[in-house]
C-alpha cells in the first residue's frame, strides 16, 4: 500500500488500520515520508474525522516513534496534569509542587506558548538559570530524588507528534478533535504515569471556546488514557476571562509565589485545589473531603512552597525568587496604571485580546522560535463582576518601550467592557468527566461574584 493510496482512502471516508498509522508514523519520524503527503492526510482528517479506534491508533503510532520516561521502579503513585491552555494559567507552577508536597511524584512536561496563550516553559525560564531542557534521565533521576520534575518535550518524545504538530499549525489543521486528543496524550502517556489530570479550559480564551467541544475533547482524551491503562480524570474550567491578576511570564511566577505562600487570587487558588483534589484521588486518596483538605494543609504548612524550592535548586533557579520575587525576576523598565475610562461594573475581561497584547509587548510567541520578553505584560486589578468609578485602576501595564506601551494601553481599552449592570456569575470549575460520565459541579467560586 503506498502513502497516496492511504491518503485517498481517508480523503474518501475511510479509515487506515493500526499497521497502516504505525508505518505512516514512523517513516513520517524518520523522514522517510514527506510534509506533502502527511499534510493532506491531515486536511482528509480534518474533515472525515476518526472514530475512538482509528484515533487510539494513531496516538499509539506516535507514542511508539519514541522513548518513554522510565519511572517504574518508583513506588509512589506517578500522577500529572494537563491543560489545553490559555491566559494567565499559571496553575502547573503551583500544581506540581503542592501535589509532589503530598507525596505523589509528578514528572511534568509542559510547553512553550503559541499564539494567545502562555506557556509553564517560557514562565518557568523567567527564574534566573532554571533549566527546563533536562534529559530523560535527569527528569527520571530527579523525579526519584524529590519526587517533580518540570521540563519541556525532549526529542525522544513522541518525534512523530513534534513534527506532525508543527505540519498541522502551518497547515490550518490543529483543530480537529481526534487530532489533538492523539497529540496531547502521545507526550503525556511517554511520560510512565498511573493517572492524569485534565484541566480543559471553557469560554472565549479557550482553544475549544464551546462547552460541547470541550466536552468532546475531554472524552476522547479520556478514553485514549484508560484504553493505555491510565486512569484519567478531567475538569472543564472557565477561560473566559484570564486567570487571576498577572498575565507575563515573570509576572505569573510571582504570583504563583504568592498562591504557594497561601496568598494570592481566589479564582487561581480554587483551579488549582480543585486539580490537585482529582490528582491526589488518582493516587489513592480515600475520598474527597480528604483530598482536598490534604492540598490545603499542604499550602497552609508552607510544604508545597518549600517542594517548589527544591524544585528551583535542583533546575538551577535562584531560590532568591521565592524569598523576594520582585527583586530577583526580571522587571519591565515602564509600568503605567490603566484606568477605568467610565464607571459601572467590569462586564468581561476579554482573554484573547490580553494574550495577543502580551504578544505585542514582547512576551508571547507569533512562531515557535520567537525569543520572549520574560518581564513584560499585564496586572489586573479588577475582575468581571467588581464595580468600577470612573478613574479606578483597572490594570497595571509592564512594558519594555513607549512604543509597545501604547499598543497595550489601546488593547485594554478593547479588552475591559465596562457596562451598567453586572455580569451573570460563570462556575469556575463546571463539570467533572470521567469515564463513567459527567458530573455538574455546584463550585465554591463563580466568576462573576462579587
Ligand atoms: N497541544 C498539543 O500538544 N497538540 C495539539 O494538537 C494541540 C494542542
Amino acid at each position: 500500500m503506498t502513502v497516496v493510496e492511504l491518503v485517498e482512502r481517508k480523503r474518501d471516508g475511510g479509515r487506515l488500520t493500526p499497521a497502516e498509522w504505525r508505518a505512516l508514523m514512523s517513516g513520517y519520524a524518520a523522514g522517510d515520508v514527506p510534509d506533502y503527503q502527511v499534510a493532506a492526510l491531515a486536511m482528509a482528517v480534518y474533515f472525515r474525522g476518526m472514530d475512538d479506534e482509528e484515533t487510539e491508533a494513531l496516538m499509539t503510532a506516535m507514542l511508539e516513534s519514541g522513548r518513554r520516561l522510565e519511572l517504574s521502579h518508583l513506588t509512589m503513585p506517578r500522577i500529572d496534569k494537563h491543560s489545553t491552555g490559555g491566559v494567565g494559567d499559571k496553575v502547573s507552577i503551583i500544581l506540581a509542587p503542592l501535589v509532589a508536597a503530598c507525596g505523589i511524584a509528578v514528572p511534568m512536561m509542559s510547553g512553550r506558548g503559541l499564539g494567545h496563550t502562555g506557556g509553564t516553559l517560557d514562565k518557568l525560564e523567567s527564574i534566573p538559570g532554571f533549566r527546563t531542557r533536562l534529559t530523560l534521565e535527569e527528569a527520571a533521576a530527579q523525579v526519584g530524588r524529590i519526587g517533580c520534575a518540570l521540563i519541556g518535550q525532549t526529542r525522544e518524545i513522541a518525534p512523530a507528534d513534534r513534527r506532525f504538530y508543527a505540519l498541522r499549525d502551518a497547515t490550518a489543521t490543529v483543530e480537529a478533535i481526534p487530532l489533538i486528543a492523539a497529540s496531547i496524550m502521545s507526550k503525556k502517556l511517554a511520560e510512565g504515569l498511573t493517572g492524569l489530570v485534565l484541566d480543559v479550559k471553557t469560554g472565549a480564551g479557550a482553544f475549544m471556546p464551546r462547552l460541547e467541544d470541550a466536552f468532546k475533547l475531554a472524552r476522547t482524551m479520556i478514553a485514549l488514557g484508560e484504553k493505555h491503562g491510565c486512569p484519567t480524570v478531567a475538569l472543564l474550567t472557565d477561560m473566559d476571562a484570564p486567570l487571576g491578576e498577572a498575565c507575563g511570564n515573570a509576572l505569573e511566577v510571582e504570583e504563583s509565589v504568592h498562591v504557594l505562600r497561601g496568598e494570592g487570587p481566589a479564582d487561581l487558588r480554587e483551579v488549582t485545589l480543585a486539580l490537585a483534589t482529582e490528582m491526589l484521588l488518582l493516587g489513592g486518596a480515600p475520598g474527597v473531603g480528604q483530598a482536598r483538605e490534604t492540598a490545603e494543609h499542604a499550602l497552609a504548612s508552607g510544604a508545597a512552597l518549600r517542594k517548589f524550592r527544591e524544585i528551583v535548586q535542583a533546575q538551577g533557579g535562584h531560590p532568591g525568587v521565592i524569598d523576594n520575587p520582585v527583586a530577583h525576576l526580571p522587571r519591565a523598565p515602564l509600568r503605567e496604571r490603566f484606568e477605568a475610562p467610565r464607571g459601572g461594573f467590569v462586564q468581561r475581561i476579554e482573554p484573547r485580546i490580553v494574550g495577543r497584547a502580551i504578544t505585542t509587548l514582547g512576551g508571547g510567541r507569533t512562531r515557535v522560535e520567537d525569543e520572549v520578553d520574560p518581564a513584560v505584560g499585564f496586572v489586573l486589578k479588577l475582575r468581571p463582576g467588581a464595580p468600577v468609578r470612573p478613574g479606578d485602576a483597572l490594570a497595571t501595564i509592564h512594558a519594555r518601550d513607549e512604543a509597545t506601551l501604547a499598543l497595550a494601553r489601546e488593547a485594554l481599552a478593547r479588552a475591559f467592557v465596562i457596562g451598567d449592570e453586572a455580569p451573570a456569575p460563570r462556575p469556575l470549575v463546571s463539570h467533572r468527566v470521567t469515564a463513567r460520565g459527567v458530573e455538574e459541579l455546584p463550585g465554591p467560586l463563580q466568576i462573576g461574584d462579587p
